[in-house]
Protein backbone atom coordinates (compact mmCIF):
# COMPACT_ATOMS: atom_id res chain seq x y z
CA UNK A 1 0.00 0.00 0.00
CA UNK A 2 1.06 3.46 -0.44
CA UNK A 3 0.86 6.29 2.16
CA UNK A 4 -1.85 8.03 -0.36
CA UNK A 5 -5.42 6.41 -1.04
CA UNK A 6 -8.53 6.53 -1.93
CA UNK A 7 -11.20 7.22 1.03
CA UNK A 8 -14.56 5.45 1.60
CA UNK A 9 -17.35 6.70 -1.06
CA UNK A 10 -20.05 4.49 -1.61
CA UNK A 11 -21.24 3.43 -5.06
CA UNK A 12 -24.86 4.57 -5.10
CA UNK A 13 -23.47 7.95 -3.75
CA UNK A 14 -21.13 8.17 -6.38
CA UNK A 15 -21.40 6.75 -10.06
CA UNK A 16 -20.30 3.44 -11.25
CA UNK A 17 -18.19 5.70 -13.51
CA UNK A 18 -16.64 7.40 -10.69
CA UNK A 19 -16.40 4.01 -8.41
CA UNK A 20 -14.47 2.65 -11.70
CA UNK A 21 -12.09 6.31 -12.55
CA UNK A 22 -11.02 5.82 -8.89
CA UNK A 23 -10.40 1.83 -8.91
CA UNK A 24 -8.73 2.02 -12.15
CA UNK A 25 -6.56 4.77 -10.89
CA UNK A 26 -5.80 2.92 -7.63
CA UNK A 27 -4.61 0.40 -9.90
CA UNK A 28 -2.65 2.43 -12.22
CA UNK A 29 -0.60 4.12 -9.30
CA UNK A 30 -0.40 1.06 -6.58
CA UNK A 31 -2.32 2.29 -4.01
CA UNK A 32 -5.71 0.99 -2.47
CA UNK A 33 -9.34 2.41 -2.84
CA UNK A 34 -11.54 2.01 -0.17
CA UNK A 35 -15.06 0.99 -0.59
CA UNK A 36 -17.59 3.28 1.40
CA UNK A 37 -20.30 0.95 3.35
CA UNK A 38 -22.48 0.70 -0.19
CA UNK A 39 -20.48 -3.03 -0.58
CA UNK A 40 -18.16 -3.89 -3.23
CA UNK A 41 -19.96 -3.24 -6.65
CA UNK A 42 -19.00 -4.79 -9.65
CA UNK A 43 -17.14 -1.34 -10.70
CA UNK A 44 -15.33 -1.97 -8.43
CA UNK A 45 -14.22 -5.13 -9.35
CA UNK A 46 -13.57 -4.25 -12.80
CA UNK A 47 -10.11 -3.04 -13.20
CA UNK A 48 -8.18 -4.84 -10.35
CA UNK A 49 -7.09 -2.11 -8.20
CA UNK A 50 -6.82 -3.21 -4.00
CA UNK A 51 -10.15 -2.59 -2.22
CA UNK A 52 -10.33 -1.63 1.48
CA UNK A 53 -13.78 -3.11 2.02
CA UNK A 54 -15.67 -0.74 4.39
CA UNK A 55 -18.99 -2.10 6.45
CA UNK A 56 -21.37 -0.21 8.03
CA UNK A 57 -24.23 -0.75 10.47
CA UNK A 58 -26.15 -1.68 7.73
CA UNK A 59 -23.93 -5.06 6.80
CA UNK A 60 -24.69 -3.96 2.88
CA UNK A 61 -23.57 -6.63 1.04
CA UNK A 62 -23.45 -9.19 4.18
CA UNK A 63 -26.49 -9.19 5.42
CA UNK A 64 -29.25 -11.26 6.04
CA UNK A 65 -33.07 -10.46 5.19
CA UNK A 66 -33.47 -9.57 8.34
CA UNK A 67 -30.55 -6.73 8.61
CA UNK A 68 -28.23 -9.05 10.46
CA UNK A 69 -24.70 -9.68 9.96
CA UNK A 70 -24.35 -12.59 7.53
CA UNK A 71 -21.70 -14.64 7.92
CA UNK A 72 -22.26 -16.46 4.60
CA UNK A 73 -22.48 -13.34 2.57
CA UNK A 74 -19.66 -11.71 3.88
CA UNK A 75 -17.19 -14.37 3.28
CA UNK A 76 -18.08 -14.56 -0.32
CA UNK A 77 -16.99 -11.16 -0.92
CA UNK A 78 -14.32 -10.89 1.45
CA UNK A 79 -12.19 -13.74 0.23
CA UNK A 80 -12.30 -11.99 -3.38
CA UNK A 81 -8.93 -11.57 -4.41
CA UNK A 82 -9.25 -7.66 -4.84
CA UNK A 83 -10.26 -7.28 -1.30
CA UNK A 84 -7.39 -6.69 0.22
CA UNK A 85 -8.21 -5.13 3.91
CA UNK A 86 -11.89 -5.41 5.73
CA UNK A 87 -12.55 -1.99 7.76
CA UNK A 88 -15.62 -1.80 10.38
CA UNK A 89 -17.08 1.43 10.43
CA UNK A 90 -18.03 2.67 13.73
CA UNK A 91 -18.72 6.56 12.80
CA UNK A 92 -17.74 8.66 10.48
CA UNK A 93 -16.41 12.13 10.97
CA UNK A 94 -19.05 13.62 9.09
CA UNK A 95 -21.58 12.21 11.54
CA UNK A 96 -20.71 11.24 14.45
CA UNK A 97 -23.47 8.61 16.39
CA UNK A 98 -25.54 9.51 13.95
CA UNK A 99 -27.23 6.97 11.11
CA UNK A 100 -28.28 6.98 7.53
CA UNK A 101 -31.32 5.99 5.33
CA UNK A 102 -31.00 4.52 1.63
CA UNK A 103 -34.26 5.72 0.32
CA UNK A 104 -36.76 4.00 -1.61
CA UNK A 105 -36.10 5.95 -4.72
CA UNK A 106 -32.20 5.55 -4.40
CA UNK A 107 -32.72 1.61 -3.85
CA UNK A 108 -32.91 0.53 -7.53
CA UNK A 109 -32.55 -2.80 -8.91
CA UNK A 110 -28.90 -2.42 -8.99
CA UNK A 111 -28.00 -1.46 -5.84
CA UNK A 112 -30.40 -3.26 -4.10
CA UNK A 113 -28.76 -6.43 -5.73
CA UNK A 114 -25.19 -4.94 -4.64
CA UNK A 115 -26.06 -4.38 -1.31
CA UNK A 116 -28.04 -7.64 -0.64
CA UNK A 117 -31.52 -5.08 0.15
CA UNK A 118 -35.22 -5.52 -1.27
CA UNK A 119 -35.50 -2.66 -4.06
CA UNK A 120 -37.88 -0.02 -3.84
CA UNK A 121 -38.13 -0.20 -0.09
CA UNK A 122 -36.44 2.38 2.43
CA UNK A 123 -33.26 0.94 4.26
CA UNK A 124 -32.05 2.10 7.48
CA UNK A 125 -28.71 1.90 8.54
CA UNK A 126 -28.82 2.45 12.88
CA UNK A 127 -26.60 4.51 14.36
CA UNK A 128 -24.95 1.69 16.29
CA UNK A 129 -23.60 -2.31 15.53
CA UNK A 130 -26.00 -4.95 15.93
CA UNK A 131 -23.51 -7.56 15.36
CA UNK A 132 -21.66 -6.70 18.92
CA UNK A 133 -22.45 -4.30 21.97
CA UNK A 134 -19.50 -3.99 24.00
CA UNK A 135 -15.61 -3.66 23.31
CA UNK A 136 -14.94 -7.04 24.10
CA UNK A 137 -17.62 -8.74 22.04
CA UNK A 138 -16.16 -6.25 19.12
CA UNK A 139 -13.21 -8.09 19.52
CA UNK A 140 -14.41 -11.06 19.18
CA UNK A 141 -15.69 -10.01 15.60
CA UNK A 142 -12.59 -8.28 14.73
CA UNK A 143 -11.44 -11.95 15.46
CA UNK A 144 -14.74 -13.97 13.39
CA UNK A 145 -13.84 -11.62 10.46
CA UNK A 146 -10.51 -12.49 10.14
CA UNK A 147 -11.14 -15.86 10.34
CA UNK A 148 -14.12 -15.84 7.87
CA UNK A 149 -11.70 -13.63 5.06
CA UNK A 150 -9.46 -16.46 5.32
CA UNK A 151 -7.14 -14.06 7.61
CA UNK A 152 -6.86 -10.88 5.70
CA UNK A 153 -6.05 -7.38 8.06
CA UNK A 154 -9.36 -6.50 9.73
CA UNK A 155 -9.48 -2.90 11.20
CA UNK A 156 -12.12 -0.34 12.07
CA UNK A 157 -12.46 3.30 11.34
CA UNK A 158 -14.29 5.97 14.13
CA UNK A 159 -14.45 9.64 14.39
CA UNK A 160 -13.66 10.49 18.27
CA UNK A 161 -16.01 11.46 20.03
CA UNK A 162 -16.17 10.21 23.96
CA UNK A 163 -12.73 9.46 24.53
CA UNK A 164 -13.02 6.43 27.34
CA UNK A 165 -14.86 4.91 24.49
CA UNK A 166 -11.35 4.08 22.70
CA UNK A 167 -9.81 4.08 26.22
CA UNK A 168 -12.56 1.23 26.47
CA UNK A 169 -11.65 -0.20 23.13
CA UNK A 170 -7.94 -0.54 23.94
CA UNK A 171 -8.40 -2.10 27.15
CA UNK A 172 -10.63 -5.02 25.19
CA UNK A 173 -7.67 -5.29 22.98
CA UNK A 174 -5.38 -6.02 26.00
CA UNK A 175 -7.65 -8.29 28.14
CA UNK A 176 -8.86 -10.51 24.48
CA UNK A 177 -5.51 -9.91 23.28
CA UNK A 178 -6.96 -9.46 19.83
CA UNK A 179 -6.18 -6.38 18.20
CA UNK A 180 -7.21 -4.49 14.62
CA UNK A 181 -4.42 -4.71 12.46
CA UNK A 182 -5.37 -1.13 11.92
CA UNK A 183 -7.73 2.09 12.91
CA UNK A 184 -9.01 4.81 10.55
CA UNK A 185 -9.10 8.28 12.48
CA UNK A 186 -11.45 10.45 10.69
CA UNK A 187 -11.52 14.15 11.80
CA UNK A 188 -14.52 15.55 12.81
CA UNK A 189 -13.95 17.84 9.99
CA UNK A 190 -14.91 15.07 7.30
CA UNK A 191 -17.57 15.98 5.44
CA UNK A 192 -20.52 14.12 2.77
CA UNK A 193 -23.89 16.05 1.76
CA UNK A 194 -26.12 13.68 3.05
CA UNK A 195 -25.09 14.91 7.31
CA UNK A 196 -26.80 16.70 9.05
CA UNK A 197 -25.25 20.30 9.37
CA UNK A 198 -24.80 20.69 12.64
CA UNK A 199 -23.24 17.05 12.98
CA UNK A 200 -20.79 17.89 9.73
CA UNK A 201 -19.82 21.32 10.87
CA UNK A 202 -19.64 20.98 15.12
CA UNK A 203 -19.49 16.93 16.07
CA UNK A 204 -16.31 14.73 16.32
CA UNK A 205 -12.94 15.69 17.53
CA UNK A 206 -10.50 17.48 14.65
CA UNK A 207 -8.35 15.08 12.80
CA UNK A 208 -5.00 16.76 15.04
CA UNK A 209 -6.12 16.05 18.15
CA UNK A 210 -7.68 12.89 17.27
CA UNK A 211 -4.86 11.28 15.82
CA UNK A 212 -2.56 12.46 18.73
CA UNK A 213 -4.98 10.95 20.89
CA UNK A 214 -5.57 7.52 19.26
CA UNK A 215 -1.58 7.40 19.07
CA UNK A 216 -1.10 7.87 22.55
CA UNK A 217 -3.42 5.97 24.00
CA UNK A 218 -2.29 2.91 21.70
CA UNK A 219 1.46 3.52 22.73
CA UNK A 220 0.15 4.14 26.00
CA UNK A 221 -1.65 0.96 26.15
CA UNK A 222 1.58 -0.74 24.18
CA UNK A 223 -0.41 -1.87 21.13
CA UNK A 224 0.90 0.41 18.63
CA UNK A 225 3.81 -2.14 17.86
CA UNK A 226 1.05 -4.14 16.29
CA UNK A 227 -1.96 -1.44 14.74
CA UNK A 228 -1.14 0.75 11.68
CA UNK A 229 -2.91 4.51 11.84
CA UNK A 230 -4.57 5.43 8.88
CA UNK A 231 -5.52 9.36 8.73
CA UNK A 232 -8.37 10.97 6.71
CA UNK A 233 -10.09 14.37 7.59
CA UNK A 234 -9.26 17.23 4.61
CA UNK A 235 -6.04 15.62 3.89
CA UNK A 236 -5.65 17.06 -0.08
CA UNK A 237 -1.18 18.51 -0.39
CA UNK A 238 1.69 16.71 0.74
CA UNK A 239 2.29 18.75 3.76
CA UNK A 240 -1.35 17.41 5.01
CA UNK A 241 0.23 13.87 4.62
CA UNK A 242 3.80 15.09 6.15
CA UNK A 243 1.71 16.62 9.10
CA UNK A 244 -0.09 13.70 9.70
CA UNK A 245 2.59 11.29 9.78
CA UNK A 246 4.21 13.67 12.32
CA UNK A 247 1.54 13.28 14.41
CA UNK A 248 1.74 9.17 14.62
CA UNK A 249 -0.64 8.60 11.26
CA UNK A 250 1.39 5.65 9.20
CA UNK A 251 -1.09 6.31 5.91
CA UNK A 252 -3.55 8.55 4.88
CA UNK A 253 -7.00 8.75 3.05
CA UNK A 254 -8.82 11.54 1.02
CA UNK A 255 -12.03 11.81 -0.07
CA UNK A 256 -12.39 15.08 -1.46
CA UNK A 257 -8.88 15.68 -3.01
CA UNK A 258 -9.41 12.62 -4.66
CA UNK A 259 -13.14 13.72 -5.92
CA UNK A 260 -11.31 17.39 -6.86
CA UNK A 261 -9.00 14.78 -8.95
CA UNK A 262 -12.30 13.03 -10.45
CA UNK A 263 -13.67 16.57 -12.05
CA UNK A 264 -15.85 17.80 -8.97
CA UNK A 265 -16.27 21.72 -9.24
CA UNK A 266 -17.92 21.73 -5.65
CA UNK A 267 -21.06 22.21 -6.78
CA UNK A 268 -22.55 20.80 -3.54
CA UNK A 269 -25.66 19.48 -4.94
CA UNK A 270 -24.51 16.09 -4.76
CA UNK A 271 -27.98 14.60 -3.12
CA UNK A 272 -30.10 15.90 -6.06
CA UNK A 273 -28.94 13.31 -8.26
CA UNK A 274 -28.26 16.61 -10.56
CA UNK A 275 -24.51 16.54 -10.68
CA UNK A 276 -22.48 18.25 -13.61
CA UNK A 277 -19.50 16.34 -13.35
CA UNK A 278 -21.52 12.78 -13.25
CA UNK A 279 -19.43 12.13 -10.43
CA UNK A 280 -22.34 11.96 -7.73
CA UNK A 281 -25.73 11.02 -10.08
CA UNK A 282 -27.13 7.53 -11.34
CA UNK A 283 -28.48 9.35 -14.21
CA UNK A 284 -26.64 7.44 -16.94
CA UNK A 285 -26.84 11.19 -19.07
CA UNK A 286 -24.52 13.03 -16.91
CA UNK A 287 -22.86 9.68 -16.14
CA UNK A 288 -21.69 9.17 -19.56
CA UNK A 289 -19.80 12.80 -19.03
CA UNK A 290 -17.06 11.20 -16.52
CA UNK A 291 -14.70 9.29 -19.27
CA UNK A 292 -12.97 6.61 -16.91
CA UNK A 293 -9.43 6.16 -18.77
CA UNK A 294 -9.32 9.92 -19.10
CA UNK A 295 -9.78 10.50 -15.13
CA UNK A 296 -8.09 7.66 -13.76
CA UNK A 297 -4.90 8.98 -15.07
CA UNK A 298 -5.81 12.21 -13.34
CA UNK A 299 -6.41 10.36 -10.15
CA UNK A 300 -3.07 7.97 -10.73
CA UNK A 301 -1.39 11.45 -11.29
CA UNK A 302 -2.76 13.70 -8.13
CA UNK A 303 -1.58 10.84 -6.04
CA UNK A 304 1.70 10.40 -7.86
CA UNK A 305 2.67 14.43 -7.24
CA UNK A 306 1.01 14.56 -3.59
CA UNK A 307 3.12 11.71 -2.67
CA UNK A 308 5.93 13.08 -4.32
CA UNK A 309 5.24 16.69 -3.00
CA UNK A 310 5.27 14.57 0.86
CA UNK A 311 8.65 13.01 0.21
CA UNK A 312 10.27 16.38 -1.32
CA UNK A 313 9.31 17.74 2.47
CA UNK A 314 10.58 15.13 4.34
CA UNK A 315 14.18 15.21 2.21
CA UNK A 316 14.08 18.98 2.99
CA UNK A 317 13.70 18.08 6.70
CA UNK A 318 17.07 15.71 6.23
CA UNK A 319 15.10 12.70 6.61
CA UNK A 320 15.53 9.67 4.44
CA UNK A 321 12.49 7.93 5.04
CA UNK A 322 8.68 8.79 6.16
CA UNK A 323 8.59 6.92 9.19
CA UNK A 324 11.71 8.82 10.40
CA UNK A 325 9.44 11.99 10.55
CA UNK A 326 7.95 12.88 13.92
CA UNK A 327 6.32 15.41 16.31
CA UNK A 328 10.15 16.91 16.99
CA UNK A 329 9.82 18.10 13.14
CA UNK A 330 6.84 19.90 12.87
CA UNK A 331 6.13 24.01 14.60
CA UNK A 332 2.63 25.68 15.67
CA UNK A 333 2.26 29.11 16.33
CA UNK A 334 0.77 29.53 19.30
CA UNK A 335 0.30 33.01 20.44
CA UNK A 336 1.43 35.59 18.42
CA UNK A 337 4.94 35.74 20.10
CA UNK A 338 5.29 32.12 20.51
CA UNK A 339 5.67 28.94 18.55
CA UNK A 340 6.20 25.22 19.57
CA UNK A 341 7.23 22.40 18.58
CA UNK A 342 4.19 19.26 18.16
CA UNK A 343 6.15 17.22 20.91
CA UNK A 344 6.08 20.25 23.13
CA UNK A 345 2.56 20.77 22.44
CA UNK A 346 1.59 17.06 22.47
CA UNK A 347 4.31 15.21 24.91
CA UNK A 348 4.34 11.38 23.71
CA UNK A 349 3.79 8.66 25.83
CA UNK A 350 6.64 6.18 26.98
CA UNK A 351 5.54 2.51 25.18
CA UNK A 352 2.88 0.93 28.11
CA UNK A 353 2.33 3.69 30.28
CA UNK A 354 -1.18 3.91 30.57
CA UNK A 355 -0.57 -0.18 32.10
CA UNK A 356 1.44 1.24 35.00
CA UNK A 357 -0.27 3.86 38.02
CA UNK A 358 1.68 6.63 37.27
CA UNK A 359 0.26 7.37 33.84
CA UNK A 360 0.18 11.33 33.27
CA UNK A 361 -2.94 13.03 34.58
CA UNK A 362 -4.08 13.93 31.66
CA UNK A 363 -5.28 10.42 30.93
CA UNK A 364 -7.20 10.05 34.61
CA UNK A 365 -11.06 10.78 33.84
CA UNK A 366 -10.75 8.40 30.98
CA UNK A 367 -9.06 5.90 32.44
CA UNK A 368 -11.34 5.87 35.16
CA UNK A 369 -14.37 5.78 33.91
CA UNK A 370 -14.57 3.25 30.62
CA UNK A 371 -13.83 -0.46 30.76
CA UNK A 372 -13.69 -3.00 28.52
CA UNK A 373 -17.40 -4.22 29.71
CA UNK A 374 -19.11 -1.14 27.85
CA UNK A 375 -18.48 1.39 25.08
CA UNK A 376 -20.48 4.43 27.32
CA UNK A 377 -19.11 4.84 30.96
CA UNK A 378 -20.98 4.58 34.09
CA UNK A 379 -23.72 1.81 32.43
S1 LIG B 1 -19.57 18.40 -8.82
FE1 LIG B 1 -21.03 19.11 -7.27
S2 LIG B 1 -22.63 17.52 -7.17
FE2 LIG B 1 -20.87 16.65 -8.28
S3 LIG B 1 -19.71 15.59 -6.68
FE3 LIG B 1 -18.85 17.66 -6.87
S4 LIG B 1 -19.96 18.84 -5.30
FE4 LIG B 1 -21.15 16.97 -5.63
Amino acid sequence: ASIFNVSAMSFGSLSGNAIQALNKGAKQGGFYHNTGEGSVSPYHLKHGGDLVWQIGTGYFGCRDESGKFSDDLFAKTATKDNVKMIEIKLSQGAKPGHGGILPADKNTIEIAEIRAVKPGTRVDSPPAHKAFKTPLAMMLFIQKLRDLSGGKPVGFKLSVGRKSEFVAICKAMVETNIKPDFITVDGGEGGTGAAPLEYSNSVGMPLVEALVFIRDVLVGFDLKKDIKIIASGKVFTGFHLVRNLALGADVCNSARGMMVALGCVQSLVCNSNECPTGIATQDPTLEAGLVVGDKASRIARYQKETVRACMDLIASAGLRDPRQINRTHIHRRVSQTEIKRYDEIYPELTDGELLTENYPTRFEHEMKESSAECFMPNQ
